[in-house]
């Protein structure tokens, strides 16, 4: 449906640039994100995406690496990140980030981040709060850290810090094309839902 209607996949740096540079998009553009480090978004999702020239960015849950046979392993991420996809951080254990304190700021995210660029060769920039979970107290140190954004779910943005509080929205994986379809096009012009069932369940 993304391909047919002439959807144009972007990557985080693009979307960085449209929104702090003013930066032009290709037609269409939509962003697709995968969280949580699932093997079948290697398996499923990825060779869907080929078909039709697709990128995507998988936001990387550390200790999810190869925890079972229903995870990725080191070497399909490093596949994905070769294949031009974007690598990013969603903490070492899918720790809550309003909860962070002290030394988790280390564990959760400094010691993933360095490890992902390790094995991607590439700087880590990007970071998708778990659960979609955020509070304004903790943004400074994800610009501290060196990140450039950040992404949640469906709360209203921060005002005061709007690039470390985009926006997503989640396809429960139940929805049809034309569901889909429908939510791209009217769900960001929406005030937050925090009801919303399939949130709850992440
Ligand atoms: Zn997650």
């Amino acid at each position: 449906m993304l391909a047919d209607s002439g959807y144009h996949t972007i990557l985080p740096d693009e979307l960085y640039d449209y929104l702090t540079k003013g930066r032009a998009l290709p037609a269409k553009p939509i962003m697709l994100t995968f969280d949580d480090t699932d093997g079948d978004q290697y398996e499923i999702a990825r060779p869907e995406l080929m078909k039709y020239g697709f990128n995507a960015v998988y936001f990387i849950v550390f200790t999810n690496i190869a925890k079972n046979k229903h995870y990725m392993y080191r070497q399909q991420i490093k596949q994905l990140s070769d294949e031009g996809n974007v690598i990013a951080c969603h903490t070492q254990d899918h720790g809550n980030f309003k909860k962070l304190k002290g030394a988790d700021w280390e564990t959760q995210i400094d010691v993933p981040k360095k490890k992902l660029e390790i094995l991607t060769g590439k700087p880590v920039k990007y970071f998708a709060f778990p659960f979609g979970l955020w509070n304004s107290q903790g943004l400074p140190e994800l610009h501290r850290r060196g990140f450039l954004a950040a992404f949640q779910l469906t709360d209203m943005r921060d005002p005061n810090d709007a690039i470390m509080t985009i926006r997503r929205l989640i396809d429960c994986g139940y929805w049809t094309t034309a569901t889909l379809d429908y939510n791209i096009k009217h769900d960001f012009g929406k005030p937050a839902n925090k009801k919303q069932p399939e949130l709850a369940a992440r």
